[in-house]
């Protein structure tokens, strides 16, 4: 019984967090987990040709992440850059001076979040 436990421990049990037909978005909310040291990996990042043979949705990008405990701080990020920066004009980042597109509320470089602007 022991065993099956720890081989069932040993698998790991990864959770997705994100789906999206657009890889760019996907990629870039890797960028953000991997800022907050949170373990995640992109499946389907890749189109494997072929379009057209799939059904929709069938080979979109997925965002996982690889510790279920990381899961709530996952979602919380993600909701927070989802729901998008406050207005619809590309804004600076005052930490690094990157301009990061509107629909997005946290800087892919340096995760500085447009609501934390003084
Ligand atoms: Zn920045």
């Amino acid at each position: 019984m022991e065993a099956e436990y720890n081989k069932h421990r040993a698998a790991q049990i990864m959770k997705r967090v994100y789906c999206s037909e657009d890889r760019l978005l996907v990629g870039f909310l890797k960028g953000v987990l991997d800022g907050h040291r949170i373990d995640c990996l992109v499946k389907n990042e890749y189109l494997i040709g072929g379009i057209g043979e799939l059904p929709p949705g069938a080979c979109w990008p997925e965002l996982w992440v690889i510790e279920e405990s990381d899961l709530p701080q996952a979602r919380t990020l993600i909701a927070s850059v989802l729901k998008g920066g406050s207005g619809t004009e590309p804004w600076c980042c005052p930490a690094c001076g990157e301009w990061i597109e509107p629909q997005f509320a946290e800087c892919w470089r340096c995760a500085q979040f447009e609501g934390d602007l003084p």
